[in-house]
């Protein structure tokens, strides 16, 4: 390939485009710039559920379908759904062949796709231009300016990348979740891993909802999710202070339940923010976005998804047709739009009922998407 390309980030979106470019002998035109200084500079997040039309193609484009075999957990697909006073509302587990959304730890993913790429880490980058006559120029956080024929910006949802072709950016859903975690659950909180199961434990109440879910090795991520105006100043709030603020919230619940808040350890603020439900851009030579970059929706298991498979898809485009960048990026952008924007209406209905006034509706959505 004649073209020098450039993408941003190294999350589930950049390392398949690299990926897949590299399984068609393009790996050498593609320079992946990462602003973490190393793969395991921060927690890599909790696990992922890859379904069968989406992340897993991504990863059979790139030729990793017996490795995610291998490595991921497709038990972890179990769900119950209890109601806030401890009744077993639904316990589905999956059987011996249903691998429709296998769970894989999001650090094994990243280090599966990493394989034999070669990341830059450490180069943030601050500011995208496109040229007048295509391609663009990247500037980074310590000056320095690199110029590319396409820049293609996977850096996930407070992209530096975006503002190069779209004035847009996140709001807020109204919804905020906070994350904590338990260790070596299986040893020390034998009780709770028996209600956790060997996938997902979901609670929901009014406007609120507490979720646990199994990742490898008896860690477990809990994120309690509620409604509330945005307030910046609570994210400086310490661990102890956030843990009885969620306390009150999820007051009278039962107790087993509540152990989860007890014994979760660093607790993490996240406010969920999305962009419109449609967010397109007037195409603009030199410069594309992939995933939460492109299209950042609530967190209903599709993202990640969307971000691998959009990263295979342009990477395919660009391996089969390479004189013709801009042609493919191009009709790559169309259909990328297109199933985004199911996906963002399918996910931003399914958050207004997963936390919501009225319960019952958490548990219909389960009903209506569960396998039987
Ligand atoms: C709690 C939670 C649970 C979720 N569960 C699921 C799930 O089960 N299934 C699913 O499909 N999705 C899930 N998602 C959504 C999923 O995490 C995202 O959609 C997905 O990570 C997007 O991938 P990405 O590559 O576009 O962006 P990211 O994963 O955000 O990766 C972006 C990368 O770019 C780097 N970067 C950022 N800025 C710069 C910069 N300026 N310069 C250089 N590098 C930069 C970042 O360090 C990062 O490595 C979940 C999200 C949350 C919050």
């Amino acid at each position: 390939m004649r073209h020098r390309i450039a993408v941003v980030g190294s999350g589930p979106a950049g390392l398949t485009f690299a990926r897949v470019l590299h399984r068609h002998g393009y790996g050498h035109a593609v320079t992946i710039l990462e602003r973490d200084s190393a793969p395991d500079a921060r927690p890599p997040g909790g696990t992922l559920d890859l379904h069968a039309g989406l992340g897993q193609l991504a990863l059979e484009k790139a030729g990793l379908t017996a490795d995610f075999q291998a490595l991921s957990r497709p038990e972890g697909q179990a769900m119950r759904i209890l109601s806030p006073d401890g009744t077993v509302l639904r316990d589905w587990r999956p059987g011996p062949e249903e691998r429709a959304n296998p769970e894989i730890d999001r650090g094994q993913l990243r280090d599966l796709l990493l394989g034999p790429l070669d990341v830059r880490w450490g180069r943030g980058v601050t500011q995208v231009v496109p040229g007048a006559r295509g391609g663009a120029r990247i500037v980074f956080a310590d000056g320095r300016q690199e110029t590319y024929d396409l820049v293609v910006g996977a850096d996930g949802a407070s992209s530096r990348v975006r503002p190069a072709v779209s004035p847009v950016t996140p709001h807020y859903t109204g919804v905020t979740s906070v994350e904590t975690s338990l260790d070596d659950v299986d040893r020390r909180h034998p009780d709770l891993a028996r209600l956790i199961g060997d996938g997902s434990l979901a609670v929901y109440g009014v406007n609120r909802a507490l979720v646990a879910q199994r990742n490898s090795g008896g860690h477990v991520k809990v994120y309690a999710q509620f409604r509330a105006p945005l307030d910046r100043q609570a994210a400086d709030a310490g661990t102890e202070t956030i843990r009885s603020s969620l306390l009150a919230l999820f007051d009278g619940w039962a107790a087993p339940v509540l152990e989860l808040l007890h014994h979760g350890t660093a607790f993490i603020r996240r406010p969920l923010y999305v962009l419109p439900v449609s967010h397109t851009w007037p195409h603009t030579p030199g410069v594309t976005l992939l995933g939460d970059a492109a299209h950042l929706m609530p967190p209903l298991g599709a993202g990640a998804n969307l971000a691998m498979l959009e990263g295979a898809e342009l990477a395919e485009s660009l391996a089969t047709d390479p004189d013709d960048l801009d042609d493919a990026v191009r009709a790559f952008e169309e259909r990328m739009w297109a199933r985004a924007t199911r996906w963002a209406q399918l996910t931003t209905a399914g958050l207004e009922r997963l936390v919501s006034p009225d319960p019952a509706q958490a548990l219909a959505l389960f009903d209506e998407v569960q396998p039987s």
